[in-house]
């Protein structure tokens, strides 16, 4: 008996400790998209009377959307659409409309801060809550712009920080979304990471499953404040804001790309109109347009002006809805360095992300053909470790966006920890008349086959080490040429003067 009960203690105390949540058995739903709950159909004037009639009778809860010469547009259940189509009665589903018809409290939301968090948010919506938060929180947002998209709509940048503090050795990480319009769920995950690092709850986790007990919640006081005292986080918002627009006003095909309907994440300069037939297009028309030429379009234009000056050392761009973290190089036939430092950060930044799918995130590189995209733009030139995450879900209804958006919550904040955290080289150089410089730097103990450059960061050039805690550089600036080396297992921060001597 005694033994048995050992036995047992022993077996339970193994799924204890052993048992790792699983997406099943928390929450989970392949339900990730707009039409998967809602149609838009359209009825002939002629035939209104009869489908008022008919809905009734059936207690159809139906809504009207809109209104044109000929027809009445409403919007309705999937489960009630398909209730009404085995009647005698002339439906049709609209292919293409605003998605302000599916999402049509939109409207509603907007008189207030409070309810417009509570939901998908168009451009207005956006610019309210950033600058409502920057009106809040003084010493930690400022707002830059950087500047006007071709439908005059401002391209602002998030500097979010203690401003009040002036910690020299403070690292500079980027964040964005809205590449793609359309993608209302990567404004989402940005939100919510100002909303918990300045201390604000947007979600109310308590109001979500029951077992969403291991969740990220809150970020304690003492943690944000180390976070903002040693990060300058840089944020665009909305890359994108005319294809935002159009996506909630327009067509829901029309938000994907720009106002001149280029398709910006394949526009940057680098691999711009690469051989692949499959990676991006020259016809104005497609999905997947490369643009005019490399870098033709304003919003890529800013951003890479802005990290030319500012740079970054870790960079998220945000897309949905593969569910996976892509790591650089993304286009095809470019090779990492060897070690391969974006791998090997990757694997720590996926830890305790949670999907809300039944497949939880991975790790991807080469997901699909691309060329011109800013993750390898940011990689190759200015030596910024840039990920893609493509959150989990499209477009669902905003009570199970919830879940993803609290899902992703484990990705951004590792990668915050991992740039106060890990161990690192900063270097700032000096010349002979102790002005600081920018040499030219190779490094020797890798395999590179890009190129890649190393931007600096206010004078200071910033190197994590990754698996490889030895670096050896070659530093080149005027006639002098210096080799130096250094094994690190923390933060070494040195100055280095090039003088002639
Ligand atoms: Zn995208």
């Amino acid at each position: 008996m005694r033994f048995i009960l050992i036995l047992i203690l022993i077996l339970s105390s193994c799924t204890l400790t052993t048992k790792k949540r699983t997406t099943q058995e928390v929450f989970s739903t392949e339900k990730i998209h707009w039409y998967q709950y809602y149609q838009i159909i359209k009825i002939s004037k002629n035939n209104y009377n009869n489908f008022i009639n008919l809905i009734e009778q059936k207690s159809i809860e139906i809504k009207k959307v809109h209104v044109d010469s000929s027809y009445v547009y409403f919007k309705i259940s999937h489960y009630d659409y398909h209730n009404l189509k085995q009647e005698n009665l002339s439906i049709e589903t609209v292919q293409d409309f605003p998605f302000i018809w599916w999402d049509n409290d939109l409207t509603l939301r907007k008189n207030s801060l409070k309810t417009m968090i509570e939901g998908y948010k168009d451009y207005e919506s956006i610019t309210k809550i950033i600058f409502f938060l920057k009106e809040k929180y003084p010493q930690w947002i400022r707002i830059k712009e950087l500047g006007k998209s071709y439908n005059n709509k401002s391209i602002y940048l998030v500097h979010l920080t203690n401003h009040q503090n002036n910690n020299p050795y403070k690292i500079p990480v980027y964040f964005n979304a809205l590449h793609h319009g359309n993608e209302l769920l990567t404004i989402e995950y940005i939100l919510d990471m100002i909303f918990l690092l300045l201390g604000e709850s947007n979600i109310d986790i308590n109001q979500l499953n029951s077992l969403q007990q291991n969740s990220l919640k809150a970020i304690p006081l003492q943690e944000r404040e180390v976070i903002l005292n040693n990060l300058d986080i840089f944020i665009i918002p909305v890359v994108n804001p005319d294809g935002l627009d159009n996506f909630w006003y327009k067509s829901i095909h029309k938000g994907r790309k720009n106002y001149r309907n280029v398709d910006l994440n394949r526009n940057y300069p680098i691999y711009w109109n690469s051989s692949s037939l499959e990676a991006s297009s020259s016809l104005v028309e497609s999905y997947k347009f490369r643009g005019f030429s490399p870098g033709s379009e304003k919003e890529v234009q800013y951003i890479i002006n802005f990290l030319k000056n500012d740079s970054c050392n870790f960079a998220i761009s945000y897309h949905t809805y593969a569910n996976k973290i892509l790591i650089p190089y993304t286009i095809e036939h470019l090779w990492n360095p060897i070690p391969d430092r974006a791998l090997y950060f990757a694997k720590k930044i996926l830890q305790n992300s949670f999907s809300y799918r039944a497949k939880n995130y991975e790790l991807a590189r080469k997901l699909y053909a691309v060329d011109g995209t800013d993750q390898d733009w940011i990689y190759n030139r200015t030596g910024c470790i840039a990920y893609i995450v493509e959150g989990s879900m499209n477009l669902p209804e905003y009570s199970v966006a919830k879940y993803s958006i609290i899902g992703l919550r484990p990705i951004w904040y590792n990668l915050l920890k991992i740039a106060l955290e890990e161990p690192r080289i900063e270097l700032e150089f000096f010349d002979n008349k102790n002005q600081p410089i920018k040499p030219d730097i190779t490094i020797n103990n890798y395999y590179i086959f890009e190129k890649e450059s190393f931007s600096f960061y206010k004078n200071r050039w910033i190197f994590y080490l990754g698996p490889n805690k030895k670096l050896d550089i070659t530093i080149k600036y005027k006639n002098i040429e210096k080799n130096l080396q250094w094994e690190c297992l923390d933060i070494c921060r040195e100055k280095i003067y090039l003088t002639n001597i």
